[in-house]
Formats: C-alpha cells, structure tokens, sequence
C-alpha cells in the first residue's frame, strides 16, 4: 500500500495557560491590535468572563446565547457589533458562545479570540451551524475560525460533573469518529488517538476529584485534538445522526453525543477493525465498544435519549431523516432498520449491539 493522502492544518495560534487566561489574553489581544472588543459570554458566564476580560477594551458585552445559534439571536449579535463599531470578538464559554461569536464572524469577518469553558472544541473548527425553526445548518468558512484559543483548565472547574462528563463524551466523540469520517487521514487518526488516551485518562479523574486540576487539564488537552482531528477529517455517521437529533428535536448536544457514541461504534467497527483496535489500544480495552462501555460506566455517562427528551414515536421519523445524510464511504453499508434499531436502542438505553 503506498503512503499517499493530504492532510490540511488549520492557521490558528493555541495558548495553553491553566490559571493564567487573564494575562494570555490580554497578550493575545494586544498582539491584534484591537481597540473595540466585543465579549460574548453567556449571563450564566459573566462573573467568569469578567474576570478574565476587565483588563481588554471592552465596547460591548453581549450575552444572549442560546444552543445551536438561532438564527435571530445571531442577527441581533451581529446588529450590535456593527452599532458598536467592534474590531474583535472574544467569545468566553462553552459550544454555544462560540458558536454565536463564529455566527457573528461569518457575516462581519470580525476575527475571534475564543475562551473555551466546556470541552465542545467549536474553537479550533471552522465549522458554524445556525438554525431555524428545526432545521440546523452547518456550512465551514474560513472566517469563523478563531485567530487564536486560550485554554486555561481553571475556568472549566466550575462546570458541574455531568456536563463535564458529557461534554468530555463530544469529545471524545469527535476522535472516535474522525477514524472514519469522509476526509480522514493518518494525522487525524494520530490525533484522534492520543486525543481518546487523553479523555479517558481525565474523564474518572474529574469524576472523582471534581475540583482538581490535572484531570480537567487531560481533559482540555483531548478536547483540543478532538477538535482539530475532527475539523480535518469531517462528520462521520455518528455526528450526522447528532446533528439530526439536535436540529430536529432540540435535544442537548453533549448528552446526546454520549449517549448515540457507542451505538455508532458497534455497527461501524466490524468494518472498520483497524479504527477500532486503535479505539480499544487508547482505551486500554480489548475492543473499543467494551473500552467506551466501560469508561461510561465509570463515569455514569447519560445512557437514553428518552432522558433527554426523545419520544418513542420520534425514533421512525429520527431514523428516515438520518438515511440520506449517511456519509459515503461509512464503514458499513446503512439501512433504515439498522439506524431504527441504532435509535431506538439509544432511546431506550440498551446496551449496543
Ligand atoms: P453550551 O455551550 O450550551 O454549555 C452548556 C451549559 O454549560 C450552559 O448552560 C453553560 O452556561 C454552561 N457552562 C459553560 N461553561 C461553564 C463553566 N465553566 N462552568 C459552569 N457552567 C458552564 O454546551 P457545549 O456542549 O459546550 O456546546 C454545545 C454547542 O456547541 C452546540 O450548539 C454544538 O452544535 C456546538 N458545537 C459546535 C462545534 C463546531 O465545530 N462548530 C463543535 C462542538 C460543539
């Protein structure tokens, strides 16, 4: 077999700074240029988002964030960003703050400046989604990548277990599957690896001590590779079946990438032996389903979709809008009754099959 593939990097500066966002930022800020920032933090972020940005040129602070990006939310940030005469977003928080900053990006090319505070990794993609009524939208645009991320683990200290739990599981998610999305390539499948190690090392410890560092410095760490392996090799079948189901029924992204993953794993993997031996050897376990049950085991990771909103007379329709969006080259050929029974097992909270 002869070694031939193209593997794109993305242009984006990371700082890791645990304990030190403050000053990084600040640096990374002063490094644009910029005279007019504009802060988008969730109210829920405030207090954290103060802390780190007192120090900036602050013009505007915008905290409407709503999960997945409604398109009216993203007019009203982008209308204030235009009145406020902003040169630089700096967006503190988790998926959906990023998400609206990459919204406001998209239309303005205002640069960003992301401050992460979950493990959802929309920083280091230039992926946006927007959506409208049920349908969500996702497009890549070069705009919406962040200039430049600061990672700092102290700030996720304060997300509580489950959603550090959850949104460790999105992580891990991208990695697992970027070993067999449409563009794929051996650089991703390096960084989805270490990026699995790196979530499964520091998901128990942040179970089991909370309020430590090392664990959700682990954590952080894999949820950047995630990101940059996923960016790279694209959506695979199992976030096609979470864009789905986050769109069409609103449902929380992070649990529900936790619950849908191993399902997608035990109908890919006996196509895909090499991905999974690479699964199972970064989870320590003899195959990668057993390794992933296990770690949600030990995390008690959300198991049903029906927890998480899902009615059972959802799963048909769930299913017939997922079969056209299954991408080409899966592993497996896909059939309306294996993505039925993929669902309805997630629904229930089944063990895998
Ligand atoms: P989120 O941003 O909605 O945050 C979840 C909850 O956690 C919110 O209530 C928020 O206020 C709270 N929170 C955030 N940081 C906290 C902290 N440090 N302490 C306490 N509470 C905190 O959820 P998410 O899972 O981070 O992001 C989900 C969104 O991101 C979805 O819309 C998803 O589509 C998007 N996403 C996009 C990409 C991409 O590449 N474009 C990648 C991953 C996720």
């Amino acid at each position: 077999m002869s070694l031939r593939f193209v593997h794109e990097t993305l242009p984006q500066r990371v700082r890791f700074a645990s304990g030190a966002a403050a000053e990084a930022l600040a640096a990374e800020v002063a490094g644009t240029g910029a005279q007019r920032v504009m802060v988008v933090a969730a109210g829920a972020e405030s207090d954290l988002a103060g802390r780190i940005t007192d120090g900036l040129p602050v013009a505007l602070r915008h905290d409407e964030v709503v999960m997945h990006v409604p398109v009216a939310v993203a007019e009203r940030a982008r209308a204030a960003a235009r009145e406020h005469d902003v040169d630089l977003v700096v967006s503190v928080g988790g998926g959906s703050t990023t998400g609206l900053a990459k919204a406001v990006a998209l239309e303005t090319g205002l640069p960003i400046v992301a401050v992460p505070t979950t493990y959802a990794g929309s920083e280091a993609t230039d992926v946006w989604g927007l959506t409208e009524g049920s349908t969500k939208t996702t497009g890549v645009d070069a705009r919406v990548l962040p200039r430049c991320v600061v990672y700092d683990a102290t700030l996720t200290l304060s997300l509580p277990v489950d959603l550090s739990v959850a949104s460790g599981l999105n992580a891990l998610a991208h990695c697992v599957d970027s070993m067999w999305a449409p563009r794929t390539d051996p650089v991703d499948q390096a960084l989805a690896t270490e990026g699995i190690r790196a979530l499964a090392a520091g998901l128990p410890r942040v179970v089991d001590d909370p309020g430590g560092l090392e664990g959700r410095e682990q954590v952080l760490y894999g949820a950047y590779l995630s990101a940059i392996a996923f960016a790279s090799a694209g959506s695979g079948l199992h976030h096609k079946t979470c864009h789905v189901l986050g769109g069409r029924y609103d449902l929380p992204h992070a649990p529900t990438h936790a619950v849908v993953l191993p399902h997608v794993l035990a109908l890919n993997a006996p196509g895909a032996p090499e991905a999974d031996a690479r699964i199972a050897a970064a989870l320590g376990s003899e195959t990668g389903l057993a390794g992933l049950w296990d770690l949600g085991r030990r995390l008690d990771a959300p198991r049903a979709l029906r927890d998480l909103g899902l009615g059972e007379d959802q799963v048909p329709d769930a299913a017939a809008a997922v079969l056209p969006v299954v991408p080409e080259g899966n592993p497996v050929p896909v059939t309306m009754d294996d993505l039925t029974r993929l669902l309805h097992d997630a629904w229930e909270g089944a063990e895998p099959r």
